[in-house]
């Protein structure tokens, strides 16, 4: 199975992919998607109406940098300190999940500590500079942390090239099989054209 662990949706102020076109872009390209729209899972009920599998999460804007939780049921309101939008991730049985890592020019966590604090390390971010996806990827090694792969995708053509390749079917697509299957993930990864996108912010055209 392929999953792309940080997509935005239409219902993130910055995003451009309708759910129905998430929806429809997912079956066409086999990659299942996390939904991780900014502070906010509002989109979850409207994706579900499709019937396919995907994986319901938020990405939370804390004080300290960006979290992402996975398979969340409650949403976690912007601005909270780092661990107490981890712990109410925990709480509620969702997986904490550091998206860019060390992106300075991005508001990813610098601290090693907040790495350590979560269980998924995002070592492929497709609109992130390759040396700070390497940063990210020799922690999450040295700390034997769990490794996955996000587009970030907030336009239609971001995604579908960029995922983690685990071993884990549909009907197993909950936290605990999905921790277990990603020890043997493998990342697959696009860079997207950072050009590409600011042509599309400033003129509101893209494919
Ligand atoms: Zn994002």
């Amino acid at each position: 199975m392929r999953i792309d662990f940080h997509v935005h949706t239409s219902y993130s102020f910055d995003g451009r992919i309708t759910p129905s076109l998430l929806a429809s872009l997912s079956k066409k390209t086999g990659v299942i998607t996390a939904i991780t729209d900014h502070n906010n899972i509002s989109s979850h009920s409207e994706f579900r109406k499709f019937k396919i599998p995907f994986i319901p999460g938020e990405e939370i804007e804390t004080a300290q940098g960006d979290l992402i939780g996975l398979f969340m049921s409650e949403p976690v309101k912007k601005g909270v300190d780092f661990y107490e939008a981890r712990d109410a991730i925990r709480s509620q049985g969702a997986i904490p999940y550091v998206p860019h890592m060390f992106d300075s020019l991005r508001p990813g966590v610098e601290k090693e500590e907040y790495g350590k604090a979560a269980d998924i390390i995002e070592v492929f971010n497709a609109r992130s500079l390759e040396r700070f996806d390497k940063k990210a990827a020799e922690f999450a090694k040295r700390e034997g942390k769990l490794m996955a792969a996000g587009s970030d995708s907030h336009y239609p053509y971001e995604f579908g090239t960029t995922y983690a390749e685990i071993d884990l079917t549909p009907d197993q697509l909950q936290p605990k099989p999905l921790l277990k299957a990603l020890k043997n993930a493998k990342i697959v990864g696009k860079r997207t054209s950072l050009l590409k996108r600011k042509i599309a912010k400033y003129t509101g055209i893209y494919l």
